[in-house]
């Protein structure tokens, strides 16, 4: 017996989740297959309790500033096991509003690993289920390199699953999860050594944000090892790790992240028998509107190469269902100028093109340039005075804002509106029109001259 539904979503995470709901507020019959947790990545291993670690390390850090602040406390210790289980509670109320969501919109859940059979048919655990459209939401997954002992470290996965602190990490990576979670560690007071292959993380940012990281590092840690890999890794009769480093040196450390990228889950769903393609890397290729090379079959998310954020996903998802649901044609979601968030410490915001990227699409000449630097207020008064940098990318005679870049205390949940300006099609002017928010730092992105 095949059980029928319009529409079956693989992957109960971000994209998944937000395409079935909205597909059955249009009256579709739907269901979500998950193998592991409902929520994803994001939820279970992800943006989530990644927020409530960098929290802590908000929480931690503020004992730094609060003597100068006239209260005179020192940070107490850490109970990382009280951290965790506030964490895990938190995310398994979320699970809760998963569950009372999805029964509410009439989505039913299937618990297991999806395999496809052909076009219209999956298979989970010996039962066959069909529907007229299928979408591949099924995500990605961390990558390890191949050294010896490389197993002993762990990955983002395995640090969520850590149930005691490690006093000394070694984060290896350069992108978002290895800024973020060297970043964690050091503020919650961990020997924390951040080890990048280059010369910096996050080089593929605008180089005002990645170079004053590096600045910010040198002064309140992470230890950055720039031009550095990792040869190989032993486990010491005390359960320590001894790192052997390509520069000739070592590391001893109680635990080896690594965070060197992540590759996508399309691997085991028997792809070939539906037909559908693979690209070199093993995503799946769609076109604008997530149709895969399959008609009927679509692909959102973070196995579709393209940013891998969860909101994304999220809005993929949705207008892929305002499509087919809703007699919507049109409804496709816009890959550019998309804002980004990335929870170092401090937190960067960044929304369209780096300076360099403006540069190359517009000419030099037709690129100006505002910056603006200062010591965020929260810390001015201290004596941890704190960098803030800033910068307005220009373009053409209008001076529209194609990029707008932070670094700073408090850019996490400044970025958010100036993304809807830029999306508009904002001028520097109308930037200047606005009216400052006074004392914030925000408003130094509608004063600089
Ligand atoms: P996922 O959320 O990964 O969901 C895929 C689901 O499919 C999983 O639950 C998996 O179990 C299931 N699945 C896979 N194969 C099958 C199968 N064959 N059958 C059934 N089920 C299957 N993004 C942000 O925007 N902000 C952040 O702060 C942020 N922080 C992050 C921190 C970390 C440490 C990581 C790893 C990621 C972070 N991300 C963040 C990225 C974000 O989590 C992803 O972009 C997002 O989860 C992608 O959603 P998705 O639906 O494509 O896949
Ligand atoms: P990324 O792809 O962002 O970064 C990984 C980086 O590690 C590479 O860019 C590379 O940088 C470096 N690297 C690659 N291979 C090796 C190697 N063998 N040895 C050492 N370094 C290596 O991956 P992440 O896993 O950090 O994150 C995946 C995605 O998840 C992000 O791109 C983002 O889209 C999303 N995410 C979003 C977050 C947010 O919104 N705040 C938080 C976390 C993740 P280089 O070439 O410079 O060495």
């Amino acid at each position: 017996m095949t059980e029928h539904f319009d529409y079956i979503a693989i992957g109960g995470g971000s994209g998944g989740i937000a395409s079935a709901n909205r597909a059955a507020s249009h009256g579709q019959k739907c269901a979500i297959i998950e193998a592991k947790y409902l929520g994803g990545t994001c939820v279970n291993v992800g943006c989530v309790p990644k927020k409530a670690m960098w929290f802590a390390g908000q929480i931690a850090d503020a004992f730094k500033y609060a003597p100068d602040y006239g209260l005179d406390v020192q940070m107490p210790a850490l109970n990382w096991s009280k951290l965790v289980e506030s964490r895990e509670a938190y995310i398994s109320r979320i699970h809760a509003s998963y569950d009372r969501v999805l029964a509410k919109n009439g989505v039913t859940v299937i618990r297991g690993f999806a395999r496809f059979v052909d076009q219209n048919t999956v298979e989970v655990d010996g039962k066959l289920y069909s529907a007229g459209h299928i979408t591949i939401a099924t995500g990605g997954r961390p990558v390890r390199p191949e050294i010896p002992g490389a197993e002993l470290g762990i990955d983002s996965d395995g640090f969520f699953a850590l149930q005691s602190q490690p006093k000394r990490v070694a984060v290896v990576g350069a992108g978002y999860i290895a800024v973020e979670i060297a970043g964690v560690m050091q503020a919650l007071g961990s020997e924390t050594h951040l080890l990048v292959r280059k010369d910096k993380p996050l080089r593929s940012f605008d180089s005002m944000l990645s170079d004053t990281l590096v600045e910010l590092m040198a002064k309140e840690g992470p230890k950055l090892h720039p031009h550095t890999e990792v040869s190989s890794v032993s486990k010491n009769a005390d359960g320590s790790l001894t790192v052997q480093l390509s520069t000739g040196g070592s590391l001893s450390v109680d635990c080896l992240i690594w965070a060197i990228g992540r590759e996508p889950a399309n691997d085991k769903l028997q792809l070939e028998k539906a037909g559908v393609k693979l690209d070199s890397q093993g995503y799946i290729p769609t076109d604008e509107y997530q149709n895969t090379n399959v008609p009927g079959i679509y692909a959102v998310g973070d196995n579709t190469g393209r940013l891998a954020l969860t909101p994304v996903a999220v809005a993929a998802g949705r207008r892929l269902s305002e499509r087919l649901f809703n007699n919507k044609p049109d409804s496709k979601l816009d890959y550019h100028t998309v804002p980004t968030v990335v929870f170092s410490h401090p937190p960067i915001g960044t929304v369209g093109l780096s300076e360099d990227e403006a540069r190359q699409q517009f000419g030099d000449s037709e690129v100006k340039v505002y910056r603006s630097e200062f010591a965020a207020m929260y810390t001015a008064l201290t004596q941890h005075r704190q960098l803030t940098r800033m910068k307005l990318v220009c373009a053409g005679p209008t001076e529209k804002v194609v990029g707008l870049h932070v670094i700073g205390f408090g850019a996490d949940e400044m970025l958010q509106g100036f993304g809807v300006a830029i999306k508009m099609g904002a001028t520097k002017a109308d930037f200047d029109n606005c009216v400052a928010i006074h004392p914030t730092s925000a408003e130094e992105f509608v004063t600089m001259r």
